[in-house]
């Protein structure tokens, strides 16, 4: 992310932006545009040989008008407490445009987890629970993995609270392992999601995109997933991933289970055979079809915007797209499946993860997929009928859709009038 773009900003100037045209009075659109409450603490863990090391920690829970906070844990080394605010704001329009009964949060700690050892990260990790769980709980605030957190954070992160408050509460987190009250299906749900909102944006463009070219920034959860169901569920190519240290290209293809064993077996996709080397910024840039990003934040600028060929940018990652890129990408029509609509699979099995939590009782996977399609899809429609009835962008749709439901419950709730 460039130095001078600050997430937060981005997501108020987005909200503003929905607030003119729902035509949001003064003190609600104030409302909205700050998180309700804020945490931020030191973190002292010790390290593998005795030392101790001071991290900085946040939980930030956003709205709470439709339901429990929720929203995932980063561990990334540029955190900031604007990164976290603008993810927490993100999630309250995400759970509101799925239509479920939750609020936003999110929460995050700055470190390098690729400089730290198992045993530290998991230090780490009961440490972090251990300055949240007054405040997180199934009804109150649920967290959930993001950017290099796992399942098995979740799992240490839910035996702390348990040890805490001495109950069996599985629904406090998700995105568990599934032998530990996780749900079938969490582990590529974002991904997933992404591609039935891809598959309903070829029905609604025309387009037939088997065998179409597709390239992936970001090669975690939601990328490596991207690769796989692109090609198991709607036939797409992909020929070109990336990591942070770098991307591969070769137009023929890329095939998934050799480049995810190599970043498996190296830590990293240099080297990988039968592709040539290229950099980030070129990856945004390639003549393909559909573009995936699925890292970061503000990597798609006016800057760059105007020369990204692809026809639809699928937004697995949070906030890929600065508001000025947006525009221009309309003006070019380049069709954009934003980021708190695409990327929506995950909250949305966690959501399932957390009712199956409350039952005791555990779905198959067959279930979690034709639940997640039907709401997805929804949420994709509505979001395309409001595009064309307003003439808007799609993300300016969707924040059209999402905060009119959050604002509707702030103000039945009495909260501002
Ligand atoms: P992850 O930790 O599993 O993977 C992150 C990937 O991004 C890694 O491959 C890493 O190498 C890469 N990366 C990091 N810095 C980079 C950089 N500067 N340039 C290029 N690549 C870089 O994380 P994830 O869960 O896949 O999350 C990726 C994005 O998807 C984030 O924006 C996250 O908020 C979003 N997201 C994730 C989920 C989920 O369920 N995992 C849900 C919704 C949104």
């Amino acid at each position: 992310m460039p130095a001078h773009f600050n997430p937060f900003q981005i997501a108020q100037q987005q909200l503003d932006e929905a607030a003119a045209r729902l035509e949001l009075a003064p003190a609600l659109h104030a409302f909205l545009r700050e998180p309700m409450q804020e945490v931020a603490f030191t973190l002292p863990v010790m390290m593998d040989d005795g030392s101790y090391e001071v991290f900085q920690g946040f939980r930030i829970q956003y709205n709470t008008a439709r339901g429990p906070a929720k929203g995932g844990i980063r561990f990334h080394a540029d955190e900031t407490v604007d990164t976290v605010r603008a993810l927490a704001a993100w999630m309250t329009w995400k759970t509101s445009l799925m239509d479920l009964p939750l609020g936003g949060g999110k929460g995050g700690v700055v470190c390098d987890p690729r400089s730290l050892s198992p045993s530290e990260i998991e230090r780490l990790s009961r440490g972090y629970m251990r300055k949240i769980a007054h405040l997180v709980g199934p009804e109150e605030d649920v967290p959930a993995p993001d950017v290099y957190t796992n399942p098995q954070i979740m799992a240490w992160m839910l035996d702390e609270y348990e040890a805490i408050t001495g109950r069996h509460q599985p629904g406090v987190i998700t995105g568990k392992p599934v032998h530990l009250f996780g749900s079938q299906g969490r582990s590529d749900a974002t991904a997933r999601g992404g591609m039935y909102t891809v598959r309903e944006a070829a029905q609604a463009l025309g387009i037939n995109f088997e065998g179409a070219a597709v390239a992936i920034q970001g090669y975690g959860n939601a990328g490596q997933y991207a690769h796989k169901l692109g090609c198991e569920l709607l036939g797409l190519k992909t020929v070109a991933i990336s990591d942070s240290r770098g991307g591969i290209y070769n137009p023929h293809g890329i095939d998934y289970a050799a480049a995810s064993a190599w970043k498996q077996r190296t830590g990293s996709l240099a080297g990988f055979k039968d592709a040539d080397a290229l950099t980030n910024a070129e990856l945004l840039e390639l003549p393909v079809a559909i573009l995936f990003p699925a890292a970061l934040e503000a990597v798609i600028t006016a800057e760059n915007a105007p020369r990204i060929q692809a026809r639809v940018i699928a937004e697995l990652a949070n906030g890929p797209t600065t508001p000025e890129a947006d525009q221009i990408l309309y003006d070019k029509g380049v069709f954009v499946i934003p980021d708190f609509l695409c990327n929506a699979g995950g909250v949305t099995v966690s959501y399932f993860e957390q009712v199956q939590n409350a039952y005791n009782f555990y779905w198959p996977l067959a279930e979690v997929h034709a639940r997640l399609d039907a709401i997805m899809t929804k949420a994709f429609r509505e979001v395309h009928e409001m595009a064309q009835a307003r003439q808007v962008h799609n993300r300016l749709a969707a924040y059209l859709v999402a905060v009119a439901r959050v604002a509707e419950a702030v103000v039945t709730r009495g909260w501002v009038r």
